[in-house]
C-alpha cells in the first residue's frame, strides 16, 4: 500500500520468504516476491533489525542476518545500515488478558496468556465462552473466523452441539497483488500422509487478466491423488481475495476437480483461473 502511494519501501523479513506461514504455499511467496521487486520494493529476506537510532530527520536502522543464517556467530558479518524516514514495526500480536481476574473465575490461559477453549468455544469455566483473537494463533486470528466462532458459541449457549471448523477458514492478504488461500498446501498434505497432487494456471493465461492488465499471479489447486477431492487452493493475483470464495465452498463441500471442471464459468472473468486449474487437474485440455 505504501509503495502504491509513492513511498520507497524496504521490507525486512527474518524468515527466508515473504508470508512465511504454513498456510501460504511457497510458490505464492515467490510470485509475491517477484511482483514486489517489479514495484521496486526492496526485500531483505533472512534479515532482522538488530538496532535503531532516532534523531535528526529519520531513523538509522541496523540490519543483520537472521540467527539461523548467521552460523558463524560473527555479529559484524553482513551488517548493513539503512537511513529511512519511518520505521513500521509489524511483528506479532500479544494477548491483553492479564490483570482482569480470569484466573479467579477459573478461565484458563496458556503460558502466553491466550484463553483456552475447545472447538465448541467452551472455556474451562462452565458458562463462560470465548471467541476471536483472544484464543490466539493456535486457532485462527481473522475477523471472519471470529464471526463464525461467535455463531458457534451463541448456538451452543442455546443448547446446540456445534464445533468450529477451522479447516475451511479462508485467508485473505490485501497485498498488491492479493493473496488468498484455503485448505491444505501440498506440503502440508504430504506431512499429513495424504497423497496429493496440484495443478497451477498462470493468471496471464486468463482473458480478463489481460483485459484489466493485471497479469502477475497464479492459481494452484491441491487435490487428492486418488479421488480428485479438492484439498486446498492457493491464489495470488488480481481479486484473489474474492476468488477464494468458490474454492472455499469446494473444500467445505468436498467437491472434486471434476465437479469444478464441469461447472460453467462466465467468460471473460477472473474466476476462469479456478476453472482452468480444475480442468488441468482433471487432465482435460485447456481452452485456447
Ligand atoms: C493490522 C491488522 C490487519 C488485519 N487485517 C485483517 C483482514 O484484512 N481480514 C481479517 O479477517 N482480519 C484481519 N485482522 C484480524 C482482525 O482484526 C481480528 O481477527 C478481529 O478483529 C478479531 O476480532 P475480536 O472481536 O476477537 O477482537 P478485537 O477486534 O480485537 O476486539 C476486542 C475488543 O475488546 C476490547 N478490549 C480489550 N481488553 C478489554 C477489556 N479488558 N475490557 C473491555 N474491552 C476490552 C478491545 O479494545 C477491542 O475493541 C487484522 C488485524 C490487524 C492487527
Amino acid at each position: 500500500m505504501l509503495s502504491a502511494l509513492g513511498a520507497e519501501v524496504t521490507i525486512i523479513e527474518a524468515m527466508p520468504r515473504l508470508l512465511p506461514l504454513s498456510s501460504v504455499d511457497e510458490a505464492v511467496s515467490k510470485v509475491l516476491q517477484r511482483e514486489f521487486k517489479k514495484r521496486k520494493i526492496q526485500l531483505l529476506l533472512d534479515q532482522t533489525v538488530v538496532g535503531m537510532e532516532t534523531g535528526g530527520e529519520g531513523v538509522r536502522v541496523t540490519v543483520g542476518p537472521s540467527a539461523g543464517t548467521n552460523l558463524s556467530g560473527d555479529r559484524e558479518r553482513g551488517i548493513q545500515h539503512l537511513e529511512v524516514e519511518k520505521l513500521l514495526v509489524c511483528v506479532g500480536r500479544a494477548p491483553n488478558t492479564g490483570g482482569i481476574g480470569l484466573e479467579t473465575v477459573g478461565v484458563e490461559c496458556d503460558a502466553k496468556g491466550w484463553v483456552l477453549a475447545d472447538r465448541s468455544l467452551r472455556t474451562g469455566r462452565q458458562g463462560v465462552w470465548a471467541i476471536g483473537d483472544v484464543l490466539g494463533p493456535s486457532k485462527i486470528m481473522l475477523a471472519h473466523a471470529a464471526s463464525a466462532e461467535g455463531e458457534v458459541a451463541a448456538e451452543n449457549i442455546m443448547g446446540a452441539a456445534r464445533e468450529m471448523d477451522y479447516d475451511t477458514v479462508p485467508g485473505a492478504i490485501f497485498t498488491q497483488p492479493e493473496v488468498a488461500m484455503v485448505g491444505l498446501t501440498q506440503a502440508r498434505a504430504e506431512t499429513e500422509g495424504i497423497p496429493a497432487l496440484s495443478a497451477t494456471v498462470l493468471m496471464r493465461s486468463i482473458a480478463k487478466a489481460q483485459i484489466i492488465d493485471e497479469l502477475g499471479g497464479e492459481a494452484k489447486i491441491v487435490f487428492h491423488a486418488k479421488t480428485g477431492r479438492i484439498l486446498g487452493a492457493h491464489l495470488v493475483g488480481p481479486h484473489a481475495t474474492d476468488l477464494i470464495a468458490e474454492a472455499t465452498l469446494a473444500v467445505r463441500t468436498r467437491l472434486t476437480v471434476n465437479d469444478l471442471a464441469g461447472t460453467i464459468h462466465a467468460h471473460p472473468t477472473l474466476a476462469e483461473v479456478i476453472h482452468e486449474a480444475a480442468l488441468k487437474a482433471a487432465g482435460r485440455p485447456l481452452h485456447g
